[in-house]
Protein backbone atom coordinates (compact mmCIF):
# COMPACT_ATOMS: atom_id res chain seq x y z
CA UNK A 1 0.00 0.00 0.00
CA UNK A 2 1.19 3.31 -0.71
CA UNK A 3 0.18 5.97 0.98
CA UNK A 4 -0.96 9.80 -0.28
CA UNK A 5 1.86 12.19 0.28
CA UNK A 6 0.39 15.27 1.71
CA UNK A 7 3.43 18.02 1.09
CA UNK A 8 2.18 21.08 3.14
CA UNK A 9 4.11 24.22 3.77
CA UNK A 10 6.13 23.46 7.24
CA UNK A 11 4.55 25.66 9.95
CA UNK A 12 7.27 25.72 12.78
CA UNK A 13 5.85 27.87 15.91
CA UNK A 14 7.46 31.14 16.16
CA UNK A 15 10.78 31.07 17.71
CA UNK A 16 11.15 32.75 21.50
CA UNK A 17 14.04 32.47 23.48
CA UNK A 18 14.03 29.39 24.97
CA UNK A 19 13.11 26.17 23.95
CA UNK A 20 9.42 25.28 23.22
CA UNK A 21 8.45 22.40 25.30
CA UNK A 22 4.66 21.54 24.48
CA UNK A 23 5.21 18.06 26.84
CA UNK A 24 5.35 17.11 30.37
CA UNK A 25 7.95 17.58 32.94
CA UNK A 26 9.76 14.69 32.89
CA UNK A 27 10.37 15.23 29.66
CA UNK A 28 11.65 18.76 29.83
CA UNK A 29 13.75 16.91 32.82
CA UNK A 30 15.15 14.34 30.39
CA UNK A 31 15.35 17.16 27.64
CA UNK A 32 17.81 18.89 29.87
CA UNK A 33 19.98 16.09 31.47
CA UNK A 34 20.69 14.66 27.51
CA UNK A 35 20.95 17.81 26.35
CA UNK A 36 23.90 18.48 28.78
CA UNK A 37 25.00 14.70 28.19
CA UNK A 38 25.46 15.21 24.55
CA UNK A 39 27.16 18.70 25.02
CA UNK A 40 25.15 20.12 22.52
CA UNK A 41 24.99 23.96 22.21
CA UNK A 42 23.31 26.27 24.28
CA UNK A 43 22.10 28.48 20.81
CA UNK A 44 20.69 25.65 19.44
CA UNK A 45 18.00 25.27 22.03
CA UNK A 46 16.23 28.59 20.79
CA UNK A 47 15.40 26.47 17.39
CA UNK A 48 14.18 23.89 19.27
CA UNK A 49 10.54 22.99 19.57
CA UNK A 50 9.20 20.03 21.18
CA UNK A 51 5.48 18.29 21.08
CA UNK A 52 3.33 14.67 22.46
CA UNK A 53 0.69 16.18 19.94
CA UNK A 54 0.89 14.49 16.60
CA UNK A 55 -1.06 16.46 15.18
CA UNK A 56 0.96 19.72 16.59
CA UNK A 57 3.99 17.63 15.00
CA UNK A 58 2.22 17.46 11.47
CA UNK A 59 1.30 20.89 11.51
CA UNK A 60 4.72 22.29 12.25
CA UNK A 61 6.50 19.53 9.76
CA UNK A 62 4.54 19.55 6.98
CA UNK A 63 4.96 15.46 7.14
CA UNK A 64 2.23 12.85 7.53
CA UNK A 65 3.35 11.01 10.88
CA UNK A 66 2.54 7.18 11.32
CA UNK A 67 0.65 5.89 14.36
CA UNK A 68 2.91 3.67 15.01
CA UNK A 69 5.82 6.04 15.51
CA UNK A 70 6.77 6.58 19.02
CA UNK A 71 9.57 9.44 18.56
CA UNK A 72 10.81 11.56 15.64
CA UNK A 73 13.17 14.39 15.08
CA UNK A 74 12.88 16.79 12.16
CA UNK A 75 15.32 19.22 10.70
CA UNK A 76 13.80 22.26 9.10
CA UNK A 77 16.60 24.13 7.09
CA UNK A 78 16.31 28.10 7.38
CA UNK A 79 13.97 29.47 4.99
CA UNK A 80 15.07 30.51 1.75
CA UNK A 81 15.03 34.42 1.26
CA UNK A 82 12.26 34.78 -0.96
CA UNK A 83 11.45 37.91 -2.59
CA UNK A 84 8.45 38.41 -0.16
CA UNK A 85 10.88 37.80 3.11
CA UNK A 86 13.48 40.34 1.41
CA UNK A 87 11.09 42.75 1.26
CA UNK A 88 9.94 41.78 4.58
CA UNK A 89 13.10 42.58 6.97
CA UNK A 90 13.16 46.32 6.97
CA UNK A 91 9.78 46.51 8.41
CA UNK A 92 10.80 43.78 11.03
CA UNK A 93 13.97 44.83 12.05
CA UNK A 94 13.25 48.23 12.70
CA UNK A 95 10.35 46.80 14.96
CA UNK A 96 12.98 44.47 16.72
CA UNK A 97 15.12 47.94 17.64
CA UNK A 98 12.40 48.45 20.72
CA UNK A 99 13.14 44.57 21.95
CA UNK A 100 15.52 44.37 24.95
CA UNK A 101 19.20 44.00 23.93
CA UNK A 102 19.29 40.41 24.55
CA UNK A 103 16.04 38.75 22.64
CA UNK A 104 17.80 40.77 19.63
CA UNK A 105 21.34 39.46 20.26
CA UNK A 106 19.69 36.11 19.67
CA UNK A 107 18.27 37.42 15.97
CA UNK A 108 15.13 35.49 16.60
CA UNK A 109 13.52 37.78 13.90
CA UNK A 110 16.10 36.11 11.38
CA UNK A 111 15.20 32.76 9.61
CA UNK A 112 17.05 29.85 11.44
CA UNK A 113 17.27 26.22 10.61
CA UNK A 114 15.48 24.11 13.39
CA UNK A 115 14.95 20.99 14.95
CA UNK A 116 11.68 19.68 15.44
CA UNK A 117 11.03 16.79 18.08
CA UNK A 118 8.07 14.06 18.42
CA UNK A 119 7.73 12.05 21.63
CA UNK A 120 4.51 9.43 22.04
CA UNK A 121 2.66 10.86 25.28
CA UNK A 122 1.72 7.25 25.94
CA UNK A 123 4.84 5.20 26.99
CA UNK A 124 6.41 2.87 29.91
CA UNK A 125 8.78 5.74 32.09
CA UNK A 126 11.64 3.84 30.42
CA UNK A 127 11.00 4.12 26.78
CA UNK A 128 10.30 7.99 27.27
CA UNK A 129 13.23 8.86 28.51
CA UNK A 130 15.09 6.73 25.68
CA UNK A 131 13.18 8.22 23.02
CA UNK A 132 14.35 11.84 24.48
CA UNK A 133 18.00 10.58 24.27
CA UNK A 134 17.29 9.06 20.60
CA UNK A 135 15.84 12.19 19.09
CA UNK A 136 18.70 13.96 20.69
CA UNK A 137 21.19 12.08 19.28
CA UNK A 138 20.01 12.85 15.75
CA UNK A 139 19.80 16.38 17.16
CA UNK A 140 23.90 16.43 18.09
CA UNK A 141 24.39 14.50 14.45
CA UNK A 142 22.98 17.25 12.78
CA UNK A 143 24.63 19.78 14.62
CA UNK A 144 28.15 18.52 13.87
CA UNK A 145 27.03 17.89 10.22
CA UNK A 146 26.58 14.18 9.99
CA UNK A 147 23.21 13.00 10.15
CA UNK A 148 22.73 9.08 10.03
CA UNK A 149 19.68 7.31 8.55
CA UNK A 150 18.79 4.24 10.40
CA UNK A 151 19.63 0.82 9.28
CA UNK A 152 18.21 -1.37 11.45
CA UNK A 153 15.95 0.29 14.43
CA UNK A 154 17.58 -1.17 17.87
CA UNK A 155 20.80 -2.63 16.09
CA UNK A 156 22.96 -0.16 14.11
CA UNK A 157 25.49 2.48 15.16
CA UNK A 158 22.67 5.35 16.83
CA UNK A 159 21.31 2.22 19.36
CA UNK A 160 24.97 1.55 19.89
CA UNK A 161 25.25 5.32 21.12
CA UNK A 162 21.54 5.24 22.66
CA UNK A 163 22.71 2.86 24.67
CA UNK A 164 26.07 4.35 26.08
CA UNK A 165 24.02 7.76 27.06
CA UNK A 166 21.32 6.09 28.29
CA UNK A 167 23.15 2.91 30.31
CA UNK A 168 20.31 0.60 29.13
CA UNK A 169 21.62 -2.63 27.66
CA UNK A 170 21.07 -3.24 23.95
CA UNK A 171 18.79 -5.90 24.59
CA UNK A 172 16.77 -3.97 26.90
CA UNK A 173 16.57 -0.92 24.43
CA UNK A 174 15.04 -3.86 21.86
CA UNK A 175 12.67 -4.98 24.57
CA UNK A 176 11.63 -1.62 24.91
CA UNK A 177 11.25 -0.89 21.41
CA UNK A 178 9.60 -4.03 20.47
CA UNK A 179 6.87 -3.86 23.92
CA UNK A 180 5.83 -0.07 22.61
CA UNK A 181 5.60 -1.11 19.03
CA UNK A 182 3.11 -4.06 19.93
CA UNK A 183 1.59 -1.68 21.89
CA UNK A 184 1.34 0.96 19.33
CA UNK A 185 0.26 -2.28 16.60
CA UNK A 186 -2.39 -3.12 19.19
CA UNK A 187 -4.26 0.30 19.49
CA UNK A 188 -4.51 0.85 15.87
CA UNK A 189 -6.30 -2.75 15.57
CA UNK A 190 -8.48 -1.28 18.24
CA UNK A 191 -9.25 1.63 16.33
CA UNK A 192 -9.46 -0.27 12.72
CA UNK A 193 -10.43 -3.65 13.42
CA UNK A 194 -10.37 -6.19 10.90
CA UNK A 195 -13.62 -6.23 9.13
CA UNK A 196 -13.14 -8.60 5.84
CA UNK A 197 -11.06 -11.65 5.41
CA UNK A 198 -10.35 -12.60 1.73
CA UNK A 199 -9.04 -16.14 0.95
CA UNK A 200 -7.16 -17.68 -1.62
CA UNK A 201 -9.68 -20.54 -3.34
CA UNK A 202 -6.31 -22.44 -4.61
CA UNK A 203 -4.39 -22.68 -1.54
CA UNK A 204 -6.51 -20.99 1.18
CA UNK A 205 -4.11 -18.55 2.45
CA UNK A 206 -5.89 -15.62 4.49
CA UNK A 207 -5.59 -11.95 3.89
CA UNK A 208 -7.44 -10.44 7.08
CA UNK A 209 -8.17 -6.80 6.31
CA UNK A 210 -9.28 -3.56 7.72
CA UNK A 211 -10.74 -2.51 4.71
CA UNK A 212 -12.23 -4.02 1.09
CA UNK A 213 -9.58 -4.11 -1.83
CA UNK A 214 -10.75 -1.26 -4.16
CA UNK A 215 -9.80 -3.49 -6.91
CA UNK A 216 -9.59 -7.28 -7.87
CA UNK A 217 -6.64 -8.86 -6.12
CA UNK A 218 -5.41 -12.56 -6.72
CA UNK A 219 -3.09 -14.69 -3.89
CA UNK A 220 0.85 -13.50 -4.24
CA UNK A 221 1.83 -17.27 -2.22
CA UNK A 222 0.11 -18.94 -5.57
CA UNK A 223 0.93 -16.15 -8.42
CA UNK A 224 3.54 -13.00 -7.94
CA UNK A 225 1.83 -11.36 -10.57
CA UNK A 226 -1.71 -10.75 -10.80
CA UNK A 227 -3.99 -14.00 -11.50
CA UNK A 228 -7.72 -14.22 -12.18
CA UNK A 229 -7.24 -17.93 -11.68
CA UNK A 230 -6.15 -17.27 -7.80
CA UNK A 231 -8.44 -14.05 -7.32
CA UNK A 232 -8.95 -13.98 -3.86
CA UNK A 233 -12.89 -13.95 -2.52
CA UNK A 234 -14.58 -12.31 0.29
CA UNK A 235 -15.56 -14.67 3.33
CA UNK A 236 -16.55 -12.14 5.94
ZN1 LIG B 1 15.75 7.40 14.97
ZN1 LIG C 1 -3.15 -19.01 -2.96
Amino acid sequence: MVAARTSRTPTPPPRQVGPIVHASHTIEDWLALYWQKLNLPTQELGKLAITQDRQEFMHWTGKRLSSMVLGCYCYLPAPHHSQVGAQKRPRISSHLQALPVFEDALQLHLPSHRHLIFIEPDMQPQSIEVTVAHELIHLADRVKGTPRRHRHHGYDSIAADEAAITGYGLEELRRLLHEESMRREALRRTRRPIRYLYVCPNCGNQYPRTRRYSQSVSCSKCDKTYNPQYKLLLRA
